[in-house]
């Protein structure tokens, strides 16, 4: 075993049951390289984060103009740091108005907890909604609306006044009730194996929300800056939430998220005297400045605009195949269904061998996530289309 290989299991403390154990020394684009210069596509961008893909000039630019100008001067939001301020105002431009206020954090799970505090502190009720095989981060809040149960039992008491609906079950929507400060729902589940909403669901669930004045949270930590097809997944959905949860991609690759609401509704953690949320690093000026490049590179190359077509030349190519028995896909965000974690497994090994990089999902390990950069070019689209196919004819 090589040196690096023995200190990592020596001192790195492993809480993931098969680290994929791959050294990696230099990213660029949609490829990772090992030490002896070997290539793998990187077809899960680090859980939908890298979804520029490696080392985008741009984002590298700002990151060291922003780390030569200033990093961490105070905790956030005491002073006006121009990064933090262009890049809320920038994001609040293709935000609906009720959007319009955004607190920044460090991580999705942070994000999270920040929500589900304001949904308690805007209704003063205590009841949250969740749902089965949802995955909303691992600190205690996030853990408190995680839809599985067994990986939660070993933590309680977690929140009480937790509750968790069938997702897409239009008869489960009757348990909002008045006492409800909020449901917390990612519009396309990402840990589940890629679940869709069925037509109308999220529109429903909205309702019903309104008329209990339960707040509505789209967690779209995983499908936010355009992995789906659209900028946010709302937008395809067409129902707007009450506060919205980003991270992953938004930082560019620099650790960051933002709950976002409504400034009427953010008033209540701000005009308070008691304590809000306070971050020392949320909203850290070298992350800023990596989402604003990461931004306007989203959008100036239209990068968006070609996600959709990028992601049906793979999925069009995989569910042909005789061992597939399902892909669900919004954009560049897929679950090739394969029945077995055997199979999972030895499809991920052999993408390893002949450099792919596929994994599986928390609540589902059965199927592969496969979620290249969003910069991934249709022909290498094809042509990872074409490795995927022939390792599913080589395995058992
Ligand atoms: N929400 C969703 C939908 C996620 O996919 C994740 C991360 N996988 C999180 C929240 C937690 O984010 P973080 O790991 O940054 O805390």
């Amino acid at each position: 075993m090589n040196v690096l290989r023995q200190l990592f299991l020596e001192h790195l403390a492993q809480t993931s049951e098969s680290p994929l154990m791959l050294e990696i020394n230099k990213a660029d684009g949609v490829f990772l390289f090992g030490p002896d210069g070997k290539k793998y596509f990187d077809l899960i961008s680090g859980i939908s984060v890298s979804n520029l893909g490696h080392g985008n000039p741009m984002v590298v630019k700002a990151v060291q103009n922003q780390a030569a100008d200033f990093m961490h001067l105070m905790v956030y939001g005491e002073y006006i740091q121009k990064p933090q301020v262009e890049l809320t105002a920038q994001l609040t431009r293709l935000l609906p108005e009720n959007l319009n206020s955004v607190y920044l954090v460090n991580s999705g799970s942070e994000a999270v907890e920040g929500a589900l505090k304001l949904a308690k502190r805007f209704t003063g009720r205590s009841e949250i909604v969740a749902f089965k095989n949802a995955y909303h981060g691992s600190t205690h809040g996030a853990l408190s609306v995680m839809g599985c149960e067994e990986q939660k039992r070993n933590y309680r008491p977690l929140l009480p006044d937790v509750r968790i609906l069938n997702f897409n079950s239009i008869a489960d929507l009757d348990q909002i009730t008045t006492r409800t400060a909020c449901v917390i729902i990612e519009p396309i589940q990402g840990e589940g194996g890629i679940r869709l909403p069925n037509v109308d669901y999220l529109r429903k669930l909205k309702q019903r929300c309104s008329e209990t004045g339960a707040l509505l949270i789209f967690d779209e930590i995983q499908t936010g800056m355009g992995r789906t097809g659209s900028m946010f997944a709302f937008q395809r959905f067409e129902v707007i939430p009450d506060i919205l949860l980003l991270a992953k991609a938004f930082g560019g690759g620099m650790p960051l998220g933002a709950f976002i609401s409504s400034k009427e509704i953010m008033r209540v953690l701000t005009h308070n005297p008691i304590l809000g949320h306070i971050t020392t690093f949320g909203g850290h000026p070298v992350s800023c400045a990596a989402a604003i490049a990461s931004l306007n590179f989203l959008i100036h190359e239209k990068v968006v605009e070609q996600v959709e077509h990028k992601g049906s030349i793979i999925a069009e190519a995989l569910a042909k195949h005789p061992k597939v028995r399902e892909v669900r896909r919004a954009g560049l965000m897929m679950a090739v269904e394969l029945g077995t974690f055997d199979t999972v497994q030895a499809l991920i090994k052999y993408g390893l061998d002949h450099g792919f990089i596929l994994d599986w999902f928390l609540f589902c390990n059965t199927a592969v996530r496969i979620a290249p950069p969003l910069i991934i070019t249709e022909d290498e689209c094809r042509t990872v289309a074409n490795l995927i196919v022939e390792g599913l004819n080589a395995i058992q």
